[in-house]
């Protein structure tokens, strides 16, 4: 009977509409539901190359750069559903060699750009097809989490006072003293100006290995490095300690790692000359763009552009801007972060009165953290938020600022000496 009627498509238009619109916060469900493949409105299969994994014409796979299929990126929604999976266990019993990765750790953390370099360091292992453990060592203090989830087999860290602020001649002295007991198959270091580029070069000199510096695409066989400001590409034989660019690897998401101890007999420190006196204040806007870690940046809902100015300096942020907001007049040109503008990477951004238009978000793809003050709790830069306060921005940024000014004279009361240290 059945076969006398032809098959009918059933469709759900709002499942359709929610697959295509990728902001709308049920969209991941939606397109887990689905997998690779979406029905179009004409009835048509088409491939969804935005889903995880969906390998192009080029052969290329797409990676999960914000690792928001693991869960990892906590408190937003979208990973809700994901966090309870418990991945499956990478163990590495005796192993053989290692392959030792120093990360940045800005602000104690692992940083995507570290995140990429022990993903890569376990695409070597498996291009060696040897019992390698991925080794991260870690100075000072650290907030990181999440080392199981970010591919680490065994941690060193090393968190005395002596590793605290920019402390290279411990540092390498721990990092030579690793060199002579483990013997690691490769050095990988971010190329960076955290620390990265520096210690690596400084190992480099020390051992007397030459190093590959703005690598990118590493095989155990073959280096590329970018050169001559990233116009050419130089190939060389991988060396044992490289200085890697971001997006050289997959970061790890599918497995999880023991991150097993491991600890460092006693060592001689050599006498260090290097004083740290701490960071130096500076004027966040002599800060570029690009490069700012905090930025409050300014969109059409912004009327009052003197409280605006006041707040950042009262945070402490670099002040950004809306194309909006430069086109009006209100923001210098070099001030505009999106597609037509600068692309920002900073660890905070609040977006103050900023609809999110895609040429926007573009340009804040790299952020950390997205904070949207704005009187519209359906725009697209809250959807995209990890914190949205939906108000005025005015009556926020007033809060906001008193806030900050009651923190700092807090802080000031601190600072001011205690009766009992006094000297008589
Ligand atoms: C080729 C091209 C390139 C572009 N490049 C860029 C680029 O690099 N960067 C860029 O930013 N744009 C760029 N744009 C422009 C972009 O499309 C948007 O027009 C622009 O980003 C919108 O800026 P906005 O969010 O500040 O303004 P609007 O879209 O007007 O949004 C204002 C927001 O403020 C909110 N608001 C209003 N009043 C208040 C209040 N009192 N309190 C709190 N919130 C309030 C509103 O709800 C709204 O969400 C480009 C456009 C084109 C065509």
């Amino acid at each position: 009977m059945t076969d006398s009627f032809p098959q009918i498509l059933r469709r759900d238009p709002r499942a359709e509409w929610i697959a295509r619109n990728r902001l709308h916060p049920l969209h991941d469900s939606v397109m887990a539901a689905n997998g690779a493949e979406v029905r179009g409105p004409s009835g048509l299969l088409r491939k969804n190359p935005h889903v995880i994994g969906f390998i192009g014409p080029n052969g290329i796979k797409r990676i999960d750069r914000a690792n928001t299929s693991s869960g990892l990126m906590a408190g937003k929604k979208r990973s809700s559903t994901t966090q309870d999976v418990e991945l499956p266990l990478h163990q590495v019993i005796d192993p053989t060699g290692y392959i030792v990765v120093v990360p940045d750790m800005v602000g104690g953390r692992l940083t995507t750009h570290d995140k990429d370099i022990l993903g890569l360091g376990h695409s070597l292992i498996k291009e060696y097809a040897d019992n390698m453990a991925v080794v991260a060592v870690c100075f000072g203090e650290s907030k990181e989490t999440q080392f199981e989830l970010a591919g680490v087999d065994r941690l060193i860290h090393l968190s005395s006072a002596e590793y605290e602020g920019f402390s290279p001649e411990a540092r390498l002295a721990a990092l030579q003293h690793i060199h002579q007991i483990y013997q690691p198959k490769h050095w990988l270091f971010p190329d960076s100006i955290n620390g990265g580029t520096d210690l690596a070069s400084r190992l480099s000199a020390r051992i007397g290995e030459r190093a590959a510096a703005q690598a990118w695409q590493v095989s155990i066989a073959q280096t590329v490095c970018r050169g001559a400001s990233a116009s050419l590409d130089i190939k060389r034989e991988t060396p044992r300690i490289l200085m890697l660019l971001e997006e050289c690897g997959n970061a790890i998401n599918e497995t999880r790692h023991e991150v097993l101890p491991l600890t460092l007999d006693r060592f001689e420190m050599t006498d260090t000359r290097i004083e740290d006196n701490g960071l130096v204040d500076v004027d966040p806007n002599a800060v570029p763009l690009a490069e700012a870690e905090f930025i409050l940046s300014a969109g059409n809902g912004i009327h009052n552009w003197e409280q605006f100015h006041a707040c950042a300096k009262a945070l402490g942020a670099t002040e950004g801007a809306s194309r909006v907001a430069v086109d009006d007049g209100f923001m210098p040109r070099a001030r505009q972060v999106g597609a037509s503008g600068t692309w920002v990477t900073a660890q905070v951004y609040l977006a103050v009165g900023i609809s999110g238009a895609i040429q926007h978000m573009q340009g804040i793809g790299q952020c950390d953290k997205v904070i949207a003050i704005n009187t519209d709790a359906g725009c697209d830069m809250v959807k995209r938020a990890d914190l949205a306060v939906i108000g005025d921005s005015e009556e926020v940024l007033q809060a906001l600022m008193a806030l900050a000014n009651e923190r700092k004279g807090v802080l000031l009361d601190d600072a001011l000496p205690k009766e009992e240290n006094h000297v008589a």
